[in-house]
């Protein structure tokens, strides 16, 4: 089975990269897909947060990394998608993500799985991240170590 994880991953952090570690075991591939989302337009660029993905996922040989600025549904389609997944870490996720899926399928898209949180992971979110980086605080813990320098020096210009 093949999913795809959307996001905007703006930056990644520790909670995505190991949820996404939890599906390859999962499922045969996990397509990891940077969105283009006009709500969310910062100050790292689709393609750096590709870049930044494939460096922490470089071991995950069942994980591809790409961006889109189009239709979930219309992706899932084009990538061969069996369904999408997504992670819950609050209820509050959960109230925001259950209109997605239906409204996802109602145009189309494949079946949403969840995956709860690793309790270690469910405090962190990007925004949390961006704010602590852009005031130049301690993002390790946040950030896999992988991406920690180039993190904190986007977020430093
Ligand atoms: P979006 O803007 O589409 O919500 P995000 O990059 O914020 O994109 O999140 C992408 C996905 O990763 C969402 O399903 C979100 O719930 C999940 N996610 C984000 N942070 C965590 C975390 N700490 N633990 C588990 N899942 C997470």
């Amino acid at each position: 089975m093949r999913v795809i994880f959307p996001g905007s991953f703006h930056p990644p952090t520790m909670g995505h990269i190991a949820l996404i570690r939890r599906a390859a075991r999962l499922f045969d591939e996990v397509i990891v897909a940077v969105m283009h989302n006009p709500k969310k337009v910062g100050r790292i660029s689709p393609q750096e947060r590709v870049d930044l993905l494939r460096t922490c996922l470089v071991q995950e040989e069942n994980v591809r990394v790409l961006s889109d600025d189009g239709l979930l549904a219309v992706l899932c389609q084009n990538q061969k998608a069996d369904a999408i997944l997504r992670g819950l870490r609050t209820g509050l996720d959960y109230e925001y993500e259950e209109p997605l899926a239906i409204s996802n399928r109602v145009i189309g898209a494949p079946e949403t799985v969840f995956l709860v949180s690793d309790p270690a992971y469910r405090h962190i979110s990007s925004t949390i991240v961006a704010d602590i980086a852009q005031h130049g605080g301690p993002i390790e813990g946040f950030v896999p170590s992988e991406i920690l320098a180039r993190v904190r020096s986007l977020y430093a210009q």
